[in-house]
């Protein structure tokens, strides 16, 4: 279980460590020692020994961990408060409890008293498996499964209204009609991706009476004599993979575009490991063969080397030639995609509700909220009750991609839809229901549960927690992206991790490359569930923002045994406790003083949270991090002061910085060892 996994309505219960005030509440470690009858150095180990992380005798506990610390000390020293039951002795609840009914989330408090039993009893398990919660403290699916089986019960999901209302339910085998392919183009800059995509619309408008004006909305449509084919407007793998992120597939087929004047190229590989990583087929499109330089054999040898192996070769990939400029090869192209979306299979019902996926969303300043939505299942309506992400809409117009008013919208159709109340997000889950009234309560919910949301980073899996989810067999592979300096150390690196896998767990490369570690990475790490690898290179800014995000983890070395070592550790459970950083507050600079000997002193508002004296500070300056240091001094009215809260202005001083302009943030943050796993 995730310390993420708990929901915090409330202030976390902050595992006891160096505080400035404390409440009257709180009780100092050697207070408690006194009041056990022991000593407070055997107290301090006692402590650690549950996992608690004490400093030294003077500091604080919380009460929900004095309660804590004292009933399980009267277990292990035969000492009772009170008198207590058999049940509460073995931790197992009063009454055979069997099935504790959970919607979405349940406090510690309500299920101790669901269970018949004290809190501090939940709360101690927890603790033992790595979480300081408090009884407020609401625990959701997957953290109740782990307690479930301490102490012997069975959560049981209640379905929610989501559940009920948006499952996807089968369709009859004889109701389904095949559907046009909806195609990505993909590939490495200038090798001519617009081009081809342009080039296909303009012979479509060509064949189409309605001709005129295409709009742009976000994809369009082909009508070919032997099918039709939807190509997503916005080509790249960025594009792609950030819908995925947000656990949208909607490309069926990559058509990669390689110019053969040019070969294959980093974006080429890295569009190849993105469409691998979706289980998306590619199709490739060798472009610009119009070109005197163009080099056919050495392309395709090239993409051999990536296991593109095109039929004459023996191989499985269908390759088309194209010139996407002189408009050569292109009904060979849509032909090919045609042909692979036949051995797909793609089907759909027209006849139920639409779902789909929102592709593209703005705000227009005489319509309003205005998405394309890209139908993948029934048949959309003028008047149909709908929910797209956390917003609720009843579409109220329709326009295909030639600019014309329609009525309705099949399987695989885009359409930009009129009759949102808000701005979905591009890779929206789009859903008509029967009821508007249901519409909105699931929009109250997700808007409800979005706030929340934002309140805690998001987590995905980190090396720290891959024995755990081995262990629940909910992992089975590791997805790994390596960043190296180098392709030899590269190669190397891959070869050697590639000897860990095990039964319980593969290893699984889905991008490889040499380069910094790029925006483009963490947003593949997130929709794959991967884990980023640099050795010997470094994040870009713009990649460390979105990890940080996004709850990708990335993790850097300049020793490959320390790589091979740490992923072997973590493998078997046996990974270091890491240090996490954890940000108390944010101030902003709003004017500069030069004081003698401490040098320049930000005077700052602190905006949030708080800023304490001997932690660490960043300096950022639009955006960017220009230093980061310790904060050494830390002023209010002259008075030298250990912290400040936020809402207040103060003076602070970093070590060996001093070059502080006014706007610039500063965040103070500190190092959290996070315990071991006990269990
Ligand atoms: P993108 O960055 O992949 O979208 O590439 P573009 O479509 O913008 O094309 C980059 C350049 O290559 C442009 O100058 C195009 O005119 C040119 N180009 C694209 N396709 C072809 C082609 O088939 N033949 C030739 N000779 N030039 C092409």
């Amino acid at each position: 279980m995730r310390k993420e996994d708990i929901k915090q309505p409330q202030k976390q219960t902050k595992r006891p460590q160096k505080q400035t005030k404390r409440s009257p509440r709180q009780t100092r470690v050697y207070e408690l020692a006194r009041e056990l009858g022991i000593s407070s150095k055997n107290m301090i180990e006692e402590l650690r020994s549950y996992g608690v992380d004490v400093k030294n005798h003077m500091s604080t506990l919380d009460p929900e961990m004095v309660q804590l610390v004292k009933s399980e000390y009267f277990d292990q020293h035969g000492e009772e408060e009170t008198s207590k039951s058999d049940a509460e002795e073995t931790g197992m609840p009063l009454r055979g409890v069997e099935a504790i009914e959970v919607e979405e989330y349940i406090t510690v408090g309500q299920l101790a008293e669901q269970l018949q039993m004290r809190p501090t009893e939940l709360i101690k398990q927890l603790m033992k498996i790595g979480i300081m919660a408090s009884i407020n403290q609401a625990m959701d699916y997957a953290a109740l499964e782990n307690l479930s089986e301490h102490f012997g019960f069975k959560p049981v999901r209640k379905p929610t209204l989501e559940d009920t209302l948006l499952a996807d339910e089968p369709d009859d085998p004889e109701a389904l009609v095949p559907r046009p392919p909806v195609v990505t183009i993909m590939g490495h800059v200038d090798h001519g991706k617009t081009s081809l995509l342009d080039a296909i619309r303009d012979s479509n408008i060509m064949d189409t009476e309605a001709g005129g004006i295409t709009q742009h909305i976000g994809a369009y449509h082909v009508s070919l004599e032997s099918g039709s084919v939807v190509s997503l407007d916005t080509p790249g793998h960025e594009a792609f993979t950030a819908m995925r992120a947000r656990g949208a597939q909607v490309t069926d087929v990559v058509v990669l575009v390689v110019a053969a004047d040019d070969g294959v190229q980093p974006q080429t590989i890295e569009a190849i490991n993105h469409a691998r990583a979706a289980n998306v087929p590619i199709l490739v499109a060798i472009n610009k063969i119009d070109k005197s330089d163009a080099n056919l054999e050495r392309t395709k040898r090239q993409l051999a080397e990536h296991e593109l192996v095109p039929e004459e070769w023996g191989g499985q990939n269908l390759f088309v030639e194209i010139s996407a400029k002189e408009k050569i090869g292109l009904d060979a192209l849509l032909d090919m995609i045609l042909l692979e979306a036949d051995l797909l299979e793609l089907k759909g019902n027209p006849n139920r509700f639409a779902r789909g996926t929102v592709i593209e969303a703005k705000l227009d300043q005489n319509r309003g909220p205005v998405a394309t939505v890209l139908v993948q299942n029934g048949t959309l309506r003028i008047g149909d009750v709908f929910i797209a992400g956390v917003y609720d809409g009843k579409v109220r117009a329709m326009r295909n991609d030639r600019g014309e008013y329609v009525k309705e919208a099949g399987p695989s159709i885009p359409v930009e839809v009129l009759g949102f109340a808000g701005v979905p997000e591009a890779g929206d889950k789009f859903y008509v229901l029967a009821d508007e009234k249901d519409a909105k309560a699931i929009s109250e919910q997700r808007l409800a549960k979005h706030r929340e949301s934002q309140l805690r980073p998001q987590s995905r899996i980190t090396l720290e927690e891959l024995y755990k989810q081995i262990r629940d067999g909910s992992i089975k592979e590791l997805n790994l992206i390596i960043k190296g300096d180098v392709q030899g150390s590269l190669e190397a690196l891959v070869e050697t991790l590639g000897n860990l896998n095990t039964t319980e767990v593969q290893l699984n490369f889905i991008h490889k490359a040499v380069g910094s570690i790029t925006e483009t990475d963490v947003l593949l790490a997130s929709a794959s569930n991967a884990i980023v690898i640099g050795f010997n290179v470094q994040p870009t800014v713009g990649a460390t923002r979105a990890a940080r995000n996004d709850g990708v983890e990335i993790r850097m070395y300049n020793v490959i045994y320390n790589i091979i070592s740490e992923v072997r550790a973590a493998m078997e459970g046996l990974l270091e406790p890491e240090i996490h950083e954890v940000v108390l507050g944010r101030a902003q600079v709003r004017q500069l003083f030069n004081v003698p000997r401490l040098g320049t002193i930000a005077g700052s508002y602190v905006s949030s949270g708080r800023m304490v004296r001997d932690q660490f500070l960043r300096v950022i300056r639009g955006n960017r991090e220009i230093y980061s240091g310790q904060l050494n001094s830390l002023r209010r009215f002259k008075e030298n002061i250990s912290e400040v809260q936020a809402g207040y202005e103060c003076g602070i001083g970093m070590e060996h910085f001093s070059d502080f302009q006014e706007d610039d943030i500063l965040e103070c943050y500190t190092h959290e060892k996070v315990a071991r796993r006990l269990s």
